[in-house]
């Protein structure tokens, strides 16, 4: 391994996501056994501009693989989108002798790093955190398994609530621009409908599911819906539109918010996390530079950052089908 870089800088950015600590210890023990000194930046972006910085070592990141969130917290910088605010973040980093930065992120965090490679030649590596997992060049992103873990349970006891009231939910998940959490939460969870940013079916098809479903003997249903979906009502103003037209329903509304960013990884999520930030440093200790490390096939793998960003995350279309046929 040609070993010229002796300090790697690490931050969080953008939206949490569970496993984001996990990573951080990853990178930091990584470093550690490669005998490059590591230290972590708070608050993103916006601490590397304010010399928010801390010397990590591998005790430093003990008792974090089980906790959600950010040690390291996470921010959105509006000066770390000027070029006097990069080029502070740079002054900052050759002041700390930090050679290299792993930005643990989404496209947005990622968009930033491979600007900041650009104007100061600085290595950059970026290890997928979202629980969208909408992000190309990789199967998951971190915390994505867990989010899909936390919204089944949460349907499954919105399911006890509404097969005892005989009610029809509607339960909004997280998911503006990709539908991954609706689609496979909705099939994992057993629910009526899913309605997804990628597909539109159509307020006419969801009137006749339901009819369907009440049809053959169903007395209450779930239809997952992301934030995003592309018939463009949000889970309210669907609940009125099906109240109008099918009066015989009961219908309620469960918007699951900000609780599917947070809890204990799940075991995926912790592997991934670490494999993914032993991959990152020992990139950047080979020489290599605006990558994203990411999962494809069960291998761990780098994509050019350019292509993650510019990449879209395409849903599994054969996952629409298999929904299809459990709600016969
Ligand atoms: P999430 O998927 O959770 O939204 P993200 O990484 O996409 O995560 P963003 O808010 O889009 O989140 O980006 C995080 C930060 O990255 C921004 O606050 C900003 O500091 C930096 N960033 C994003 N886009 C740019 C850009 N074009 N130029 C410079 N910095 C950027």
């Amino acid at each position: 391994m040609t070993n010229k870089i002796s300090k790697i800088a690490v931050l969080t950015s953008g939206g949490d996501a569970p496993g984001m600590n996990a990573a951080i210890r990853s990178v930091v023990r990584t470093c550690a056994y490669h005998n490059v000194e590591c230290i972590g930046v708070y608050r993103g972006y916006q601490g590397m501009i304010e010399n928010d910085f801390k010397e990590m070592g591998p005790r430093s990141v003990k008792d974090i693989i089980n906790k959600g969130g950010t040690v390291l917290k996470s921010a959105r910088s509006k000066e770390f989108m000027t070029v006097e605010g990069r080029k502070q973040a740079y002054e900052n980093l050759k002041n700390q002798g930090v050679q290299a930065l792993v930005v643990i992120g989404g496209d947005g965090s990622f968009t930033g790093a491979e600007i900041f490679n650009k104007e100061f030649g600085i290595p950059v590596m970026g290890i997928p955190g979202t629980i969208d997992n909408d992000i190309y060049g990789t199967s998951h992103t971190l915390g994505y398994d867990t989010a899909l873990n936390t919204v089944v349970e949460a349907i499954d006891k919105i399911r006890d609530t509404a097969s005892s009231h005989n009610r029809l939910f509607f339960v909004e998940v997280m998911g503006r621009d990709a539908g991954h959490i609706a689609l496979n939460t909705g099939i994992g969870a057993g629910a009526e409908e899913i309605l997804i940013p990628e597909e539109d079916l159509g307020l006419e098809r969801l009137l006749d599911s339901l009819k369907r479903s009440k049809e053959s003997g169903k007395s209450s249903s779930i239809v997952v819906v992301a934030e995003g979906d592309k018939i463009g009502k949000n889970v309210f103003e669907l609940k009125e539109y099906v109240e109008e037209n099918m009066p015989e329903y009961d219908v309620r509304v469960s918007v699951l918010g900000h609780m599917q960013r947070g809890g204990s990884p799940s075991c995926f999520d912790r592997v991934l996390a670490s494999r993914l930030g032993v991959k990152a440093v020992e990139s950047i200790l080979e020489g290599k530079t605006n990558y994203m490390v990411g999962l494809l096939n069960d291998k761990v793998c780098l994509t050019p950052l350019e292509q993650a960003i510019k990449g879209s995350s395409e849903i599994d279309k054969e996952l629409l089908r298999v929904s299809d046929i459990m709600t016969i």
